[in-house]
């Protein structure tokens, strides 16, 4: 049980990422059919759902994590886990190359892995478009960093606004809350500052507080393109009240260290140029493929068309290949890329590794009962009988159907304790919107925590804001 070297009559299976595809996999599949490797840049599972509620301190950061190390030692086999990045992988040579990219290294940072069959879970990257400035100049919501980097950057432009004799247009910049986006990721976190705003920062710092302001460009004609109409709508009626200003056919062009400068189309179809001066600015315009991705796709000439991520077949397989398989964000597969569709696929592959372990163990076991049949006398039938019974067991294993998403639905967090969500309830579309709705989003994300641990640290991180307030301290 407590064996660390890999054991030789087992396949190497390596995954790569600890997010939601690779997590899920690795919680469902039976270890000890594999020597399992885990390669992960981070040491921890992330909530992503809940990532916007900790820029503003709703909840704290890390309520949201699990190091993986807990998630592993609960496993029947041991798995190895190494903090290091995947920089290529080589599928001739079946290697994968790894480095270490921490702040603290040991005297070899980089080596190479090798695999019987892997797993990429990498997820993705920040899509830029190359607009000029961006990378420089704001801040990405994906990872915990990113989240405390806002956390700290809002409440410098608050004190900043009001440092002594701060002119009226410099407290307006400062104040100015830009989000470039209107998905999801950006409208959740724009209702999550008005919030923050409405319920602490006006209170603790009224001079400046009527001076707040929070406005989402969105490139297309509306916020939410994936959210049914009527559901646009009231979140596009609720941001209004809230006042958060939705700026719609405003695609930004540049963006430098104190102004975004985009490109709007009026109403009559002339377009002009509209440059909006900021405090913080927070890009959230969706992904874009991971350079190891890119490489790996590079060198497999049936990835040639492909170009949001490694095209897979209807069991997940990377097309072009036989011993890779991809999850998630960095797979394309026909599904959008959320953590809904990274869980279900993590999932079943865990059940197609499970299933093909039993398989390969049962027709070695036929095999060996059919040699005995021919050298031994024993009993024929007895062993017959025993092959029939492994034939059967065998077919039944060996019937996985191709995976098949199945949707619960789409849930989003619009601020002022209210929400939308576009569920899936006895074959029957219900969109629904509102404060009951809010509770169901609550709900629905506490029960969908990783652990229990994680749920005591959100309802009391929940409690403790309701009740003290957010914490203004900047860290
Ligand atoms: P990730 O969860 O991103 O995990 C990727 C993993 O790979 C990470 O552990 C990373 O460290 C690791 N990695 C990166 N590079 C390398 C490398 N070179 N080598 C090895 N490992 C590497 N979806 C929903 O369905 N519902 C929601 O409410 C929702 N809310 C969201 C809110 C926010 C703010 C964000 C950003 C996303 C949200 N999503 C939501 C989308 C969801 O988080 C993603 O679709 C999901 O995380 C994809 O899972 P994944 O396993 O592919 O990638
Ligand atoms: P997204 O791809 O859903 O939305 C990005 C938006 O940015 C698009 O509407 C696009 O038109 C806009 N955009 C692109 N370039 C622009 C420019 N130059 N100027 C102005 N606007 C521009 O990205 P996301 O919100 O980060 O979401 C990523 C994925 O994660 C999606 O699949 C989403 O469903 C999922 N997610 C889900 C939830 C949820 O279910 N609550 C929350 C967050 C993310």
């Amino acid at each position: 049980e407590d064996q660390v070297e890999p054991d030789p009559s087992k396949k190497t299976l390596v995954i790569l990422g600890t997010g939601w595809g690779s997590v899920s996999l690795l919680k469902r599949l039976d270890t000890e059919n594999y020597n399992v490797v885990v390669i992960s840049p981070r040491n921890y599972f992330l909530f992503t759902p809940l990532l916007p509620s900790c820029t503003t301190g709703t909840i704290e950061h890390r309520s949201i994590m699990e190091p993986i190390r807990t998630i592993l030692r609960s496993k029947r086999a041991r798995v190895k886990f190494y903090e290091a990045e995947a920089s290529s992988i080589d599928p001739d040579r079946k290697v994968v190359r790894i480095f270490d990219n921490s702040e603290i290294r040991g005297d070899i940072t980089e080596t190479e892995v090798p695999y019987d069959m892997l797993v990429v879970g990498v997820g993705a990257e920040n899509a830029t478009f190359g607009i000029p400035g961006v990378r420089e100049n704001s801040c990405f919501l994906k990872e915990i960093g990113d989240a405390q980097r806002i956390r700290k950057r809002i409440m410098d432009c608050v004190e900043t606004a009001a440092f002594k004799d701060q002119s009226p247009e410099e407290v307006d910049r400062l104040m100015h809350m830009v989000v470039v986006g209107g998905g999801p990721t950006g409208v959740e976190f724009a209702g999550e500052l008005q919030d923050f705003f409405q319920e602490d920062i006006k209170k603790l710092v009224p001079d400046i507080a009527d001076r707040f302001k929070v406005t989402l460009i969105e490139a297309l004609p509306n916020v939410l393109p994936m959210f049914s109409k009527q559901l646009i709508e009231y979140t596009e009626k609720s941001f209004k009240e809230e006042k958060i200003d939705i700026r719609t056919k405003t695609v930004v062009k540049r963006v430098t260290d104190k102004a975004v400068e985009a490109e709007a189309v009026a109403a009559d179809g002339t377009k002009e140029t509209v440059v909006f001066p900021y405090g913080l600015l927070v890009w959230a315009t969706g992904n874009a493929v991971r350079p190891v991705v890119r490489d790996l796709m590079a060198r497999i000439p049936a990835q040639a068309n492909s170009r949001r991520g490694l095209a897979v077949n209807e069991y997940l397989v990377v097309q072009g290949t036989h011993d890779i398989w991809a999850v998630g964000d960095c797979a394309v597969a026909g599904y959008a890329p959320t953590a809904q569709v990274a869980g279900q696929e993590g999932t079943f592959l865990a059940r197609l590794f499970n299933n093909m372990a039993k398989t390969e163990m049962l027709e070695d076991k036929m095999a060996q009962l059919s040699a005995s049949l021919n050298v031994e006398p024993g009993n024929p039938a007895a062993v017959s009988r025993e092959i029939e019974e492994h034939d059967r067991q065998l077919r039944r294993i060996k019937d996985v159907k191709p995976f098949h998403y199945s949707h619960q639905g789409s849930l989003a967090y619009i601020g002022s304790d209210k929400a939308v969500a576009d569920v899936t309830w006895f074959n029957g579309n219900v969109a629904a919107a509102g404060s009951l709705t809010y509770l169901f989003w609550r709900s629905a994300y506490i029960s969908m925590c990783f652990s229990t641990r994680n749920r005591l640290l959100v309802i009391n991180d929940w409690l403790k804001s309701k009740v003290f307030g957010r914490d203004l301290s900047r860290e």
